[in-house]
């Protein structure tokens, strides 16, 4: 990108309440067969203009065709049951029935490729994707088949892989990995996390990126950030080895978090994509809050490698918040863009 600062967002965006039931995670389609693929692409198309009329600058689908991050691309594999479920606890956090591994997991067909291709038709601008990351997959199932976490990542890897390269040739520039499980499996990141990820990410030529946060604003992360005291350091210890890796940019969340910011240093050369608008309050930031956490994260990055995002996914949210928190964040990347331009 020439533009210095160009905004984006972690991934997700409201659905319209004629698609899905607003302000819910796994929210149920409202429209079936054909008016619900119908349904999907006209939401992607809005969900692109709420982008473009914010001034957004790298744009995604806003997630519209997918009812969940991890689990709507795991329903299009061979080899997982979604019918044989099992209560698990997901990030150490919460228990939720999910899907079983039954047998060896494959891709028959794409995933999200026709939805790339249509976005990639609808726009100019530079596009970012976004795929949840092999731990984080393995971390939302139950698995009766390979008994081993990293024996099913590396599994995943090689399937994301595939629709990653198919991605890139439909013209996405950059495809985000979502692992927010890095912020809580420690030992697995450094034995095998980041070398998954990198197996997902091999032969790409586009952009690659890795999404850690934590989580979207539903009640069991907000109790679970309430007990990890007044400094958040997990940031810690997945950068060093992120820094060391062939992955291009590191999303993270900053605003409102406790995150120490001086912990970005620890990825230096890397490009950042820094969270400056909360998703856990409905409270749209103003654009000056969002300079002043940009201008913090300026201390740690070099302006040409600093990408005003947000903190995690807006699906949860009202629209009406979304958009404000879109326009907040232009507002605020452009106060920071003149200032540098001084
Ligand atoms: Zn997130």
């Amino acid at each position: 990108m020439k533009k210095l600062l160009p905004t984006s967002t972690a991934g997700s965006l409201p659905k319209p309440s004629w698609l899905a039931e607003p302000e819910t995670l796994w929210s149920p389609w409202k429209l079936q067969g054909k008016e619900l693929s119908d349904g999907k692409r006209d939401a992607l198309r809005l969900a692109l203009q709420e982008q473009q009329l914010a001034g957004i600058d790298i744009v995604s689908d806003g997630e519209q065709t997918r009812q969940h991050f991890v689990t709507t691309f795991i329903e299009h594999l061979d080899g997982v049951d979604f019918e044989k479920r099992e209560t698990v606890r997901i990030r150490d956090r919460y228990d939720a029935s999910v899907p079983t591994v039954t047998g060896a997991v494959s891709r028959q067909k794409p995933v999200f490729v026709e939805d790339a291709r249509f976005l990639r038709q609808l726009t100019r601008q530079p596009i970012k994707w976004a795929l949840p990351g092999p731990m984080t997959m393995i971390d939302t199932l139950y698995d009766a088949h390979y008994k081993s976490r990293e024996k099913l990542a590396w599994e995943f890897a090689t399937i994301l892989n595939q629709e990653a390269r198919e991605l890139e040739a439909a013209g996405v520039d950059i495809i985000q990995f979502d692992e927010p499980a890095f912020n809580v499996f420690f030992d697995e990141v450094n034995d095998w996390g980041v070398s998954t990820l990198e197996r997902a990410i091999e032969g790409l030529k586009c952009e690659t990126a890795v999404h850690i946060c934590y989580g979207y604003g539903i009640k069991a992360n907000t109790e679970w950030k309430k007990t990890l005291g007044s400094e958040w350091r997990q940031y810690e210890e997945a950068f060093p080895k992120l820094q060391k890796s062939s992955i291009d940019i590191v999303s993270l969340e900053c605003h409102n978090s406790r995150v120490p910011m001086d912990l970005i240093e620890l990825i230096r050369g890397k490009k950042v994509m820094v969270g400056a608008i909360d998703v856990a309050s409905n409270t749209i930031e103003t654009p000056e809050e969002v300079a002043h956490t940009l201008r913090k994260a300026l201390q740690f990055v070099d302006a040409d490698k600093l990408y005003p995002c947000t903190n995690c996914g807006m699906a949860p949210l009202p629209r009406s918040v979304a958009r404000g928190k879109l326009g907040a964040l232009s507002a605020g990347a452009e106060i920071v863009r003149q200032e540098l331009s001084k």
